[in-house]
């Protein structure tokens, strides 16, 4: 299966991604993951992109397409994957099909830009494996520390009110025609993203018409 989760940022992509990967056993491609790891390692991908990261606003096109047709051509690719957070752009969704990506379905989380403001502030994620996590939504187990690998939590540099304005704006301009373009393909379905973590679950695997 390659399914591609949309939504605005802070939506709960990369949350219900991480249950999905999990039971159908194939990798999640974050391409925000991939690229603050490329800061981390300070590789030339990483500083190319941390200005615009910094400034809430999309990574050129190119550097996402290179860092996707690489990703999906290794071996844990073969079953399936879930692309999360990408595309952005009508051209990155063209490009995908470019390289032979064949999308079976598409999931957009739907939420008022508010309620992800609010949901933000309270984000932490891994500064290891990149996994999300909130103080109220979903804690981790011991404060501060990821469940998965033992890391430190931290707070994203690009989850502070004015970035994430600036991020919403990004999405509700270059992100949100997607769903059209999806929509006339066949493969979207929405999924209310304004409930409990396991009720949106629910939904997607419902939206999928899988059973696990
Ligand atoms: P995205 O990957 O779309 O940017 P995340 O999955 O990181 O979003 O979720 C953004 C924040 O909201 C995180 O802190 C996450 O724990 C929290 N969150 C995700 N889904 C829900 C939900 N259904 N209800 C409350 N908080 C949520
Ligand atoms: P995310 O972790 O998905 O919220 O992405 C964090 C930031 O990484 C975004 O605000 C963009 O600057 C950049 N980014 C991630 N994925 C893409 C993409 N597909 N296209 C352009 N920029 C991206």
């Amino acid at each position: 299966m390659k399914l591609i989760l949309l939504g605005a940022p802070g939506a709960g992509k990369g949350t219900q991604a991480e249950f999905l990967s999990k039971e159908l056993g194939i990798p999640t491609i974050s391409t925000g993951n991939i690229l603050r790891e490329a800061i981390k390692n300070g590789t030339p991908t990483g500083l190319k992109a941390k200005s615009f990261m910094d400034q809430g606003q999309l990574v050129p096109d190119e550097v996402i397409i290179g860092i996707v047709e690489e990703r999906v051509s290794r071996d844990d690719c073969r079953k399936g994957y879930i692309l999360d957070g990408v595309p952005r752009t009508l051209h990155q969704a063209r490009e995908l099909n470019r390289f032979g990506v064949a999308i079976d379905q598409v999931v957009s989380i739907e939420l008022d830009d508010a309620v992800i403001e609010a949901r933000m502030t309270g984000r932490r994620v891994c500064s290891g494996c990149g996994e999300s996590y909130h103080i109220k939504a979903n804690p981790p187990k011991i404060d501060g520390i990821c469940d998965d690998c033992g890391s430190p939590l931290i707070v994203r540099p690009d989850d502070n009110a004015e970035t994430v304005r600036a991020r919403l704006a990004v999405y509700h301009q270059m992100t949100e025609q997607l769903k059209g373009y999806y929509a006339d393909l066949g493969k979207l379905k929405l999924v209310q993203g304004h409930q409990a973590i396991d009720a949106v679950h629910r939904d997607i695997l419902a939206a999928l018409g899988v059973s696990v």
